[in-house]
Order: C-alpha cells, then sequence, then structure tokens
C-alpha cells in the first residue's frame, strides 16, 4: 500500500476556514503602509546562502541551525530566506535604491523558513509582514514604526494585549566594550552556565542575556547592563525615541536584556510582546541596523525595520475572539436555473448583473438538479435572495426573485429591470 502524503512537519496548509483572517491581517497591513507612505518590495524566497551568513551572522540561532541551505543543480549553496531583511538589503543595493541618500521606506510580506522544533506559534515555514527603511538617521523614523505598529495594534482591537519592551544596544564600540565586561564577568561563573551559554560565551555573548535557562538568567541578575556602557550619541538617540513615544502617548517598559536573535542591530530594538500566546509572545520585532549595508558593501547607510509574525498575530485575533465576523460575507444571491436553455441563459444574465453591480456576490448554481435541490443549495449558502430562472421565466425574460430570510412572496422581475432592483439589496 502507497504511503499517504503528508506536509512536511512545521509547514501549515492554511485552509479556506483559515484564509480570511489572513487576508484580513495583510490588507490592514498593506493599508496601514499606504497611510504612512511606503512601498511595497517583492524579494526572491531563495538567496545565496552566504548573504544570510554575512548578514545575519555566524553565531547566530538562525545561521548556526536553523536554516535550509542545499546545493543547487549547479553546485551553489542556496537557502530558503530564514527573514526578509538580509534579501531586502541585498535588493536595495543592487538596484541602487539607497545611493546619494536617497530615503526607502519598504514593506513586504511572506513566507520566511526556519528548522526549529515546531510547537505552537513555531513552524518550519512561517509569515511574516515587515518594514525596512533607509537613510533616517534620527530617533524619528525609530519613533514612526512604533507608532504604525501601535496604530494596526488598535484597529486590530488587540493593543490591550501586547505591551512595548525597549532597548537600545547603542554603537558597535559600546557593544564590544559592553561585550568584554559581560565575558568577564560570565568568566567566573563559567560552570554555573547552561551549555549553550557557554558555547556562546566566545561565538556570541550578548545572546546569552537572551537565554531562557533560569540558573543563566539568575547569574545575569548581577550582570554589568549594556546601558552602562552606552554611548553619547546612542543615549541621547533613545532619548529623543522615548520622547516622542511620550508625545504621543505610547506606553513601553525598558528591557536592558533584550538583545535580538540576529546580530545586525545596534542602537534602537523593541519588541512587542503578549502573555495570551505562553511561550512564543513576541509578535513583533526590530530594530536598528546601521552597520548591516557596509557589511555588504554598501556606502554606510542607516537601516531600521521590524517584522511581525502573521501565525501569532492570526493566534492572537482567535485567542482575544478579536477575528471580526465579518470576514466571509454571504452571497447576496444564489440563482438557480432549470433545464439547459435557462442555464444557458442565467449563465448571461448572471455576467450582466455583474458587469452592473462589481460588488454583487452572486453563485450560480452548477450542476443543474431538481428544484427542491438547488433550493436547499441556495438557502445553504447563507443568500438572502434565491433568483429563479425555469422554462416559463425563460419564456417570457422574467426572473423570480425569492427572499430567503424573510417570508415575504416571490416576485417576477424582468430582466431589464434585474440590476436595478438587485442594487437596493447590495450591502
Ligand atoms: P523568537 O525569539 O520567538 O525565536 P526571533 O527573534 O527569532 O523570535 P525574528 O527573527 O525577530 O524572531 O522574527 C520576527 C517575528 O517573526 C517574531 O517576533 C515572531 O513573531 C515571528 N517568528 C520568528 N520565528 C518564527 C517561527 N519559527 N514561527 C512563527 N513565527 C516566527
Ligand atoms: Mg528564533
Amino acid at each position: 500500500m502507497s504511503k499517504t502524503l503528508q506536509a512536511i512537519r512545521g509547514m501549515n496548509d492554511i485552509l479556506p476556514g483559515q484564509t480570511p483572517v489572513w487576508r484580513y491581517l495583510e490588507t490592514s497591513f498593506a493599508r496601514l503602509l499606504d497611510q504612512y507612505g511606503y512601498s511595497e518590495i517583492r524579494l526572491p524566497i531563495l538567496e545565496f546562502t552566504e548573504l544570510f551568513a554575512r548578514g545575519i551572522g555566524e553565531g547566530t540561532d538562525v545561521v548556526d541551525k536553523e536554516m535550509y541551505s542545499f546545493l543547487d543543480r549547479n553546485q551553489e549553496s542556496l537557502t530558503l530566506r530564514p527573514e526578509g531583511t538580509a534579501g531586502c538589503v541585498r535588493a536595495v543595493l543592487e538596484h541602487g535604491l539607497t545611493g546619494g541618500g536617497q530615503v526607502q521606506k519598504l514593506w513586504y510580506a511572506g513566507p520566511m523558513f526556519r528548522y526549529e522544533k515546531p510547537q505552537k506559534g513555531r513552524y518550519r515555514q512561517f509569515h511574516q509582514m515587515g518594514v525596512e527603511v533607509f537613510n533616517q538617521p534620527g530617533p524619528d523614523i525609530d519613533a514612526e514604526l512604533i507608532i504604525l505598529t501601535a496604530r494596526l495594534w488598535k484597529a486590530l482591537g488587540v493593543s490591550e494585549a501586547v505591551s512595548l519592551q525597549l532597548n537600545s544596544l547603542g554603537s558597535s564600540e559600546a557593544r564590544a566594550r559592553y561585550r568584554d565586561a559581560l565575558v568577564a564577568y560570565l568568566q567566573q561563573h563559567f560552570d554555573q552556565l547552561d551549555e549553550d551559554s557557554q558555547r556562546r560565551l566566545t561565538s556570541n555573548p550578548l545572546r546569552i542575556l537572551d537565554s531562557k535557562n533560569a540558573q543563566t538568567q539568575s547569574l545575569l541578575v548581577e550582570a554589568p547592563t549594556l546601558f552602562e556602557y552606552l554611548d553619547e550619541e546612542s543615549k541621547a538617540h533613545f532619548e529623543g525615541l522615548k520622547a516622542r513615544l511620550d508625545a504621543v502617548g505610547i506606553a513601553y517598559e525598558i528591557n536592558p536584556k533584550l538583545v535580538r536573535g540576529l546580530d545586525y542591530y545596534g542602537r534602537t530594538v523593541f519588541e512587542w510582546v503578549t502573555d495570551k500566546l505562553g511561550a512564543q509572545g513576541t509578535v513583533c520585532a526590530g530594530g536598528r541596523y546601521d552597520g548591516l549595508i557596509t557589511q555588504f558593501g554598501g556606502k554606510p547607510t542607516p537601516g531600521v525595520g521590524f517584522a511581525m509574525g502573521v501565525e501569532r498575530l492570526v493566534l492572537l485575533l482567535e485567542t482575544l475572539d478579536c477575528v471580526p465576523k465579518s470576514l466571509t460575507p454571504a452571497p447576496h444571491a444564489y440563482l438557480c436555473a432549470f433545464g439547459e436553455p435557462a442555464e444557458q441563459a442565467a449563465l448571461k444574465l448572471a455576467e450582466e448583473l455583474r458587469n452592473s453591480l462589481p460588488n454583487v456576490r452572486l453563485l450560480v448554481n452548477l450542476g443543474g438538479g431538481s428544484f427542491k435541490s438547488q433550493f436547499k443549495k441556495a438557502d445553504k449558502s447563507g443568500a438572502n435572495y434565491a433568483l429563479i430562472l425555469g422554462e416559463d421565466e425563460l419564456a417570457k425574460q422574467v426572473i423570480g426573485l425569492k427572499p430567503l430570510r424573510n417570508d415575504e412572496p416571490q416576485q417576477l422581475v424582468a430582466w431589464a429591470d434585474l440590476a436595478q432592483q438587485m442594487a437596493d439589496y447590495l450591502n
């Protein structure tokens, strides 16, 4: 017996029952970014492995353990993108979009791939909606990114369930000084560190701050904080950001341990977190990456961005019962036709109706059937009206218009008047 084919673990089908909420999120996001004057960019899903190794950084979980990499038929190492920033930076450089200090405010949405342990809110194919802005060095844009995400939470009705965590990672020099101090401190407690953190002490010590291990966390309570090492410019930048968030009334919590999983961040980092989804509580994360573009061989170019996890937002909307009921509106009408000539005329009538009323949601009965069975399907479709075309109606060029949700009687409407009549019923 042949084995049943199954999807790959951690890669989900998004079934028709779920796509409306996905579309709702995606269109809400696109509309929001239109409002703020951002342009969409669409990027390949496959890139050369080197892009991510260089961009995200060796020693990060993503590059060391989570990438889907393979050799193509030409023996080149390719990787399914684990995130959107590296590809976006490559694209803007390749097409000269940031040359001469041009500002770019871009957004994207699409699937990302990471070989992680699948669990609620964590998958191997997941989806992000993200923003990247280039050539805006000030705290004003950092504030705008946070402000626009806050607007999205409000539109989605989840504001109460998410909170903002902020930190500044300072300049790379400040981070280097801090790294030394942190390593010196943790070295004294080396034996008490969990295995991952012991390894990171040489490869990527800042990531230890992010450790989920309880004993490591307790050691970190006494550790020096990045804050004490911040350079003056980064401090001023951070103050500028906080002042702007205060001005528009966005609450935040400073989290000195917030370091983010990817290496390219400096200065501002932020996360929107929720306690409604268990362990996978970060729904949106981002920050500033002024050093990344030079790493790719470009001229120094400020960059800042964020990405939100669509699966986690879907879960959050469902958990909070915030999925609007109107996402899958019932059809306005269901057109029943009896016999071959009527079926043909019905198709033509339906097209004319759709021409006149572009917003009409009209289902045409397919596969024939008795009066009873077609009526049953009309009722089940949720339509408010059945349109009925039989031999008699065909001969007289009229159509039966029968309300399905109240007791009003059927009326006969001339074909020429149908669009006019139906127009009153659209909502
Ligand atoms: P985490 O700490 O949860 O692993 P991360 O720091 O690796 O997150 P980012 O690379 O910053 O995540 O990605 C931005 C957002 O994308 C996350 O905040 C989350 O909402 C979502 N995300 C990341 N990885 C996954 C995944 N494997 N499955 C579902 N969503 C994810
Ligand atoms: Mg991760």
